[in-house]
This record gives structure tokens, C-alpha cells and sequence, in this order.
């Protein structure tokens, strides 16, 4: 008898473990699930939405690290992701051609996309005066979006914010006093950092491809850099390295990278770089190529 209670009591707790471990796990999920998703396009999205929603929401950067999101296209996963997702953020234009492909199909799936960059030019980000202004609007659409968690997203947002004015300050004041007014780069991406800190950029690509230099092409960089004397070039990690090292051979100059922070490279995954500190590597990587003194 007494064996027969030990084995009722024995199945009955298994049934109970087995009980609670569904309750548990079901509403570990509930609370995954529940979780705002938002997709971005490309690295400085997913840092200025994740820091703005710390751990409110789930954020995926479809063009996964160490690519290049000018080549991105999304795969039929990255399509449902989307579609999960409350909240879609592109910089726009010719940054995400794939959206002329699939803009009307999110649409249609309840997800709303906003772009954050007005402009023809889509590196927005790398000028710390425009990058707030990303920050402000992607701030202002996820306050719309979760109500619930607006405070939570305007304290985060006003500390990013603080930071960037910072940085802003930062390249003013570093970029203030050079010998040089201009740089060579191998990626069209210094538009807007040139324009607000008073330098020129010679650029080698358009600003949406990354295609090979055609020895026309070449031929005008170098003939530029000779007569401005210039020194250095600017080389981006994620792309070829070659047409950059051909141009300092020449000019018997050196390369300098200046990362456009696009995704981040593997390297920099490893050694936990983020949005600051990379800017701040391009900072000094500017100061020396525009030979400025410290002020
Ligand atoms: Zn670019």
C-alpha cells in the first residue's frame, strides 16, 4: 500500500514539474514576445535605437556585421523579421535601393518605416550635427509607437543626445586649426563632416558603390593629390584596399583608415568598439590627415 502511495506521489509531482516548467517557459516567451521589435538597415540605426530603447525592445540590423550595407538585400527571413517588426528604420534614399523592391509589401504588413536621412547623401551619421537629428526623430516615432515607455525613451534619448553635442564639440575643436583643407578618401562618405568642419574631400566613388577605379579615375586622384600636396589617404575597412594603396604609392604618401561605421568589422566587434569610440578614432585619424594642431 505504502509503495503504491510512493508511486502515486511520485507520478504526481512529475506531472506537476512538468506543469510549472510549461507555465515557466511559456511565459518567458510571453515576455520575449511582448517585447517591441524594430529592424534597422544598418549599424548606426540599430546603436541609436538600442540606445534609446535599452531594454525595452528587440532591435535587428538586417545587414549583419562586418557587410557592407550599401550591397545589402534582404532574404526571405530577413522579410518575416520585418514583418514582425512594429517599426522599420532606413536612412533612405539611395542607401536601401531594395526598398524600391519591397517598400509597398512592409507596408502592407503593418510595419511602419521611417527614414531618417533627408538628404541625397546617406551617411547622415558620421556628422555628429545631423546624427541628433536622427536620434530626435527616431525618438519621437518610438514615443509614438510605446506610449507606455516614453519616459524611459526620452531620458535615454537626451543622454545620447548630451553625448553627441559633446563630440560635435569635439570636432570643432580639433579640426579647427590644420595645415591641409583636404583629404583623399576611397569612400564618398565625408560630405557632411566636411561641409560642417570647413574641409574638402577627394573622393574616388560616388557615394552608393564601391566599384573597382577605372585607371581614368586613378589617374585624376593622383594628378589632384600631387598638385594640392597632398600627404594621406583615407581608406574604409570594409572594402578593397588596393586603390588606396596604389595612390599612396604614387603620391608617396601614407593610408590612413577612417572607418564610415556602416557595420561594424569583426575586429572592432572584438575590441567592443561602438559609434564613440569609432568616431573618435576618425577624429584623430582627420586631425592628422588635415595636420591640426591640438587645441
Ligand atoms: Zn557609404
Amino acid at each position: 500500500m505504502q509503495k503504491m502511495l510512493l508511486k502515486i506521489l511520485a507520478i504526481f509531482s512529475a506531472i506537476m514539474l512538468i506543469i510549472l516548467s510549461w507555465l515557466f517557459f511559456n511565459q518567458e516567451n510571453q515576455v520575449i514576445n511582448s517585447k517591441l521589435q524594430i529592424s534597422v538597415s544598418s549599424y548606426p540605426l540599430y546603436f541609436f535605437a538600442k540606445n534609446i530603447t535599452g531594454d525595452q525592445a528587440t532591435i535587428i540590423n538586417l545587414s549583419k556585421a562586418g557587410t557592407d550595407p550599401h550591397d545589402y538585400e534582404p532574404s526571405s527571413g530577413d522579410l518575416k523579421q520585418i514583418a514582425n517588426s512594429k517599426l522599420l528604420i532606413v536612412n533612405g534614399n539611395k542607401f536601401e535601393t531594395w526598398l524600391n523592391k519591397f517598400g509597398e509589401l512592409i507596408s502592407q504588413e503593418n510595419t511602419t518605416i521611417i527614414k531618417v536621412a533627408p538628404e541625397s547623401d546617406p551617411h547622415t551619421w558620421l556628422d555628429p550635427n545631423l546624427a541628433i537629428k536622427q536620434v530626435e526623430l527616431i525618438n519621437a516615432k518610438l514615443q509614438e509607437l510605446d506610449p507606455v515607455n516614453a519616459t524611459i525613451y526620452q531620458n535615454n534619448a537626451n543622454q545620447l543626445l548630451n553625448k553627441l553635442i559633446e563630440l560635435d564639440q569635439d570636432f570643432q575643436k580639433t579640426l579647427q586649426k590644420c595645415q591641409n583643407t583636404q583629404v583623399i578618401s576611397t569612400h564618398n562618405a565625408l560630405g557632411y563632416l566636411a561641409a560642417r568642419y570647413h574641409f574638402q574631400q577627394i573622393t574616388i566613388e560616388d557615394q552608393n558603390s564601391h566599384g573597382d577605379l577605372s585607371p581614368t579615375t586613378l589617374a585624376r586622384i593622383i594628378e589632384t593629390a600631387k598638385q594640392n600636396k597632398i600627404q594621406t589617404v583615407l581608406s574604409e575597412p570594409l572594402e578593397n584596399q588596393k586603390a588606396a594603396a596604389t595612390i599612396a604609392e604614387e603620391i608617396d604618401g601614407e593610408v590612413l583608415a577612417f572607418d564610415p561605421i556602416e557595420n561594424l568589422a569583426p575586429d572592432k566587434i572584438q575590441r567592443n568598439a561602438d559609434y564613440f569610440s569609432l568616431q573618435k578614432e576618425n577624429l584623430a585619424t582627420l586631425q592628422k590627415a588635415l595636420n591640426c594642431q591640438a587645441q
